[in-house]
């Protein structure tokens, strides 16, 4: 049986297992990411992988590990954008835990190992080219078409939370302007609607939030506006229309086979996937949306896992036959 070590690292929590290539996990630890204190998510890593080595009956063939960053899969590098992890800007993690453990590692983008995972083990399972989108606190994506995931050059490839989907919409902490995130991520819904209630005495959703507009986050955005609460119903509004902007931008851009709506925010928004696609046809062609199967999937963490056990077996698989 051919197994590698998986680590999801999170911003908050990190979860490791032993899994096998067809995605069972055989054991599984968590702990979290900056449990040894500030700045030691290394020091995480590697005592997970660690005890899992030494509990593992036959040896592992690889490690993968999935970050929330931008990361240089191909020279195994966290990138400078790793703002939930920043003592891992400009490591170079997959030399380093590979020296450390004698077997191949490998680093990616969380959401790119998620895109792995969901190709290889879940909703997209058998498909050439699948697109995971994934509203969380930020908005992460992933791509695969025709079998390899889309990186691009710099390892930029995929960020399509900060797309801009209103022109002139306003300032992103990206830098960029009228980004997706800001409409559709869990931080971009809190802060849409917190504007919205002090701009204009607050109503009933402050009055949810105890009059604190900073104990407004995004599932009493959603919770609200499906009791009728007119600001959290049009920030909602925005949220839904942003997506089927992005639906369409996928569809019209790369025509998947598979489009997976999953990542934090994804539970708020089952009940709301009519209304999603309604506004997806704004935008896109409509045979090539009809056609496509989207689906919008509660977050899980132990996919994310499993994301990265899918990451070292297609490095593994794809640096051998490119040798
Ligand atoms: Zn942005």
């Amino acid at each position: 049986m051919t197994t590698v070590l998986a680590v999801d690292v999170g911003g908050t929590t990190t979860a490791a297992g032993l899994v096998t290539d067809a995605g069972d996990v055989v054991t599984e630890r968590q702990l979290g990411t900056h449990a040894k204190g500030p700045g030691t998510v290394r020091e995480t890593i590697e005592s997970l992988i660690e005890s899992l080595q030494r509990d593992a009956g036959a040896r592992p063939v690889g490690i993968g590990i999935g970050i929330p960053a931008v990361v240089d899969a191909e020279g195994g590098i966290v990138g400078e954008e790793a703002h939930n992890v920043p003592e891992l800007a400009g490591v170079p993690l997959a030399r380093l835990v590979s020296e450390r453990f004698g077997i191949p590692a490998f680093i990616d983008n969380d959401v790119n190992a998620l895109a792995l995972a969901e190709w290889r083990f879940g909703a997209a399972k058998g498909a050439r080219s699948l697109v995971v989108l994934a509203p969380g606190t930020g908005f992460g994506s992933g791509i695969v078409v025709d079998g390899r995931l889309i990186r691009g050059a710099h390892g930029f490839g995929a960020e399509l939370g900060h797309v801009p989907v209103k022109f002139d919409g306003p300032a992103c902490w990206c830098g960029g302007r009228g980004c997706l995130a800001l409409y559709a991520s869990g931080r971009g819904i809190a802060e849409a609607a917190r504007a919205r209630v002090t701009g204009a005495g607050g109503g009933a959703l402050l009055a949810a939030a105890s009059g604190e507009p900073m104990r407004i986050d995004a599932p009493l955005v959603f919770q609200m506006a499906a009791d009728g609460e007119p600001m959290a119903s049009a920030v909602i509004d925005d949220a839904c229309r942003a997506l089927g902007a992005i639906l369409g931008i996928v569809v019209n851009g790369l025509n998947p086979e598979v489009i997976v709506v999953t990542g934090g925010v994804a539970v708020s928004l089952v009940a709301l996937e009519k209304r999603v696609l309604a506004c997806a046809a704004q935008y896109a062609f409509k045979r090539a949306l009809t056609t496509t199967k989207i689906g919008i999937v509660p977050g899980d963490k132990r996919l994310s896992m499993r994301g990265a056990a899918a990451l070292a077996l297609y490095e593994l698989e794809t640096r051998r036959s490119s040798r």
